[in-house]
């Protein structure tokens, strides 16, 4: 998978989106991306714990490229979520 051309945080809609080489242009929630935080800790909750404590207005503060993928700074503080560009890829 190679990583998008562009990823852009919108901060007003609470948004990030991802253009891909093909010209395709994802839109994913801040709070999706949230709740399907791939990080150890996140995963260790069941779905409805973890949805539990997410806050559906949590925004996007920072991103570190990662290679394979970007970490993504909640404003919540978590940031120990690392995804993959094939996982967000895989995001309806
Ligand atoms: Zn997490």
């Amino acid at each position: 998978m190679n990583a998008p051309e562009h990823v852009t945080i919108h901060a007003a809609t609470g948004r990030l989106s991802l253009t891909w080489r093909d010209g395709q242009t994802q839109w994913i929630d801040n709070a999706t991306l949230r709740e399907r935080c791939p990080c150890s800790t996140c995963r260790r909750l069941t779905h409805s714990d973890h949805a539990a404590q997410i806050d559906p207005q949590v925004a996007i503060v920072d991103m570190q490229p990662m290679g394979y993928g970007v970490q993504i700074v909640f404003s919540d503080g978590h940031a120990q979520g690392i995804y993959p560009w094939d996982y967000l890829a895989g995001f309806a």
